[in-house]
């Protein structure tokens, strides 16, 4: 049985831009130039941003960047989980399960990552939750089935179509046979010098959907625990190899740049090369990106920092950063307030260092409109009571007024055993919190 049109066709159509065209080829129904949300929406399920073609069967819908490769994919009959879920390929080739929860038994999924769904990666991370929407046969399905459209695209002759309808059907041959998305994952990869292995927690703001740009490699402090850091020392990089990525990413993005309007500097402590160099960079990408169209709203700058590089960051830092034209997300792991924690984790600050770091976030919460700062926190049932006691009683010393911008994540260590006591210890950290908390799954791209 099928969900009726009014239920799933709920995406809104903006006036503007290429007119929508659509047509037939043989059961398949082509769109083009479908307009989904555009900017950072908090509707209720996942929103497609910008600017889309689709392509449709009785069972499923199946969505592609302006150049042709596949984004996302939706199930329209009853064999789908919920019809506010979606699959979407990131632009490293991974596949997404937008969930809207897996159970209902442990409060709203908005409650423990601060957005609408659940991001359910196709890779090994951080998980919450044991189980896979993978194994689901609706699920399982809409890979085979995209499989039969992409046979049925090569097969068909596409003759009758009108012609931008060809040249869009002959976009998606060309671009998403395996080789070519692996081809397509690995340039960007290549531009950046490797793969992302990590995403700030912050860009759930944005649907993860950032440009990233390296303006440095490594951090300073190759912390034990840490399964996401590079080996290499830390290494700012030059501004003429910071100019040469971003014209090699404008290239990459194309026509993709128009549904684009965040930026990642990365990687691991972009503030660590130095607030000049992270504005530097960030209003270089401003002009070359064109992030001054009106429709994406105000573009978001996403970075990481550390204990270190944000306490040596002073007034005139953050003035910069403030005047520049995005809204600027900085996260910061803390991971523990607990000396001993920190030992075993083999991060190389004390707890008074961490104190310290909280504060200094708040104080900069509270100056700079247009900076938000965040921190992360370690969870699982590895660490000992001092570690959560610690945490517990820094985030509940924090004086309600503070309250009112940044948050804090709470990461689940990878190694975490017994994952089902981790989201009842999460609730208990968050009741006593005075700044909002959340989930942080570990992201790449
Ligand atoms: S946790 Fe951050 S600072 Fe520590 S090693 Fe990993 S990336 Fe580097």
């Amino acid at each position: 049985m099928l969900y009726d049109d009014a239920q799933v066709d709920d995406f809104d159509v903006l006036d503007g831009g290429p007119e929508m065209i659509s047509g037939l080829l043989g059961d398949l129904v082509l769109i083009l130039n479908t307009r989904g949300a555009i900017g950072v929406t908090n509707g209720n399920y996942p929103a497609r941003y910008g600017r889309y073609g689709e392509i449709r069967t009785r069972e499923f819908t199946f969505h592609f960047n302006p150049t042709g490769e596949i984004r996302y994919m939706r199930g329209l009959s009853r064999a789908w989980p919920h019809p506010w879920e979606w699959l979407k390929r990131s632009w490293g080739n991974d596949w997404i399960y937008y969930s809207v929860g897996l159970s209902r038994d442990h409060g709203h999924v908005r409650e423990w990552v601060g957005e609408s769904y659940l991001p359910c990666l196709s890779y090994e991370s951080n998980a919450i939750r044991e189980g896979s929407p993978y194994t689901i046969s609706g699920v399982s399905t809409a890979f085979s089935a995209w499989s039969q459209v992409y046979a049925t695209l090569c097969t068909k002759p596409l003759g009758g179509l009108k012609p931008e309808l060809r040249v869009f059907v002959e976009k998606v041959i060309a671009r998403n046979d395996e080789t070519a998305l692996i081809e397509k994952a690995n340039e960007l990869h290549g531009i950046l010098g490797g793969r992302a292995s990590v995403l700030p927690p912050d860009t759930r703001h944005v649907d993860y959907e950032v440009i990233p740009l390296n303006i440095a490699d490594g951090c300073l402090y190759k912390c034990r625990f840490c399964t996401v850091k590079s080996q290499a020392a830390f290494a700012a990089k030059s501004q003429g190899e910071i100019m040469g990525q971003i014209r090699a990413l404008a290239a990459y993005y194309g026509e993709n740049l128009e549904n684009l309007n965040a930026l990642f500097v990365g990687d691991h402590d972009a503030l660590a090369a130095g607030g000049d160099q992270v504005a530097w960079s960030a209003e270089k990408a401003f002009g070359t990106f064109g992030f001054s169209r009106k429709e994406g709203g105000v573009p978001s700058l996403f970075l990481f920092a550390s204990c270190t590089s944000f306490a040596k960051a002073g007034e005139a830092v953050f003035k910069r950063l403030s005047a520049l034209p995005y809204k600027t997300y900085i996260n910061i792991g803390l991971e523990s307030v607990d000396d001993e924690t920190l030992k075993k984790l083999g991060k190389p600050v004390t707890s008074q260092t961490v104190q310290e770091t909280f504060l200094k976030m708040m104080e900069v919460n509270a100056h700079y409109p247009s900076l938000e700062v965040t921190a992360n926190f370690l969870l699982g049932t590895t660490f000992s009571e001092a570690h959560h006691i610690s945490m517990m009683k820094l985030l509940g010393s924090v004086p309600k007024e503070a309250g009112a911008k940044g948050c804090v994540y709470l990461s689940p260590l990878v190694e975490t055993q017994r994952r089902g006591e981790v989201l009842p210890m999460f609730y208990k950290i968050k009741e006593v919190s005075t700044l909002p908390c959340f989930i942080y799954l570990i992201q790449r791209l």
